[in-house]
């Protein structure tokens, strides 16, 4: 099943170079560079990608909850807050910040499955607990309690669509005409 899917390299991966680390294992597994570019993202477009869609919030909240909980850490003290949505939006918020303030390298890659083999080579969100062998399990070892009490994002290097629904949006939104003005 041919298919196109959209990674980011966020700002901290063009910070510690490696950008080449990361389009070759790409390229390893199989996978084709269809577009590339280096842009610094507008606040529109980052609010576009990341939509302010409250399950995707609390979602967001609850990593930061349960990691947390996990080390047996106050959130409260902090974060000032223990509500998911809260702690969502207030992460949301430093997300905006962090990808708008450097650049970022944006990528079509396509390939059979590639949504889905794309996000099993990035691995999951948090690096602390992402797969050995994934790009964020390899390459760092963030994790929430260690970024939140610094007021920021998770440093976990990429970002890889989510769904086929989601590439295609997103690619529009990256590739499409309408880049530029927005
Ligand atoms: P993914 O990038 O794995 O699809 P999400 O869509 O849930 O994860 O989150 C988007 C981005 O927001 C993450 O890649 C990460 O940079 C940041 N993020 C998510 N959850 C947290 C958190 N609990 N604390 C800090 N940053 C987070």
């Amino acid at each position: 099943m041919l298919e196109k899917t959209l990674v980011l390299i966020k700002p901290e991966a063009i910070k510690r170079a490696l950008v080449g680390k990361i389009i070759s294992r790409f390229e390893r597994a199989g996978l084709n560079l269809e577009e590339m570019k280096i842009t610094k993202p507008s606040r529109k477009i980052m609010e576009k990608h990341y939509t302010d869609d409250a399950n995707w919030i609390e979602n967001v909240g609850n990593k930061t909850i349960d990691t947390y909980e996990r080390y047996n850490l106050n959130l409260k003290q902090d974060l000032g807050t223990e509500d998911p949505l809260e702690i969502g939006k207030i992460i949301r918020k430093w997300l905006m910040e962090h990808l708008t303030s450097n650049p970022v390298v944006a990528i079509i890659l396509s390939g059979n499955h590639a949504v889905e083999v794309a996000r099993k080579m990035v691995g999951g969100t948090i690096p602390l607990f992402a797969e050995l062998g994934s790009i964020r399990g390899d390459f760092s070892v963030d994790s929430p309690d260690y970024s939140t009490p610094e007021k920021r994002v998770i440093y976990n290097l990429v970002h890889a669509s989510e769904s086929a629904e989601e590439a295609r949006r997103e690619i529009a939104l990256w590739f499409g005409d309408d880049f530029n003005i927005n």
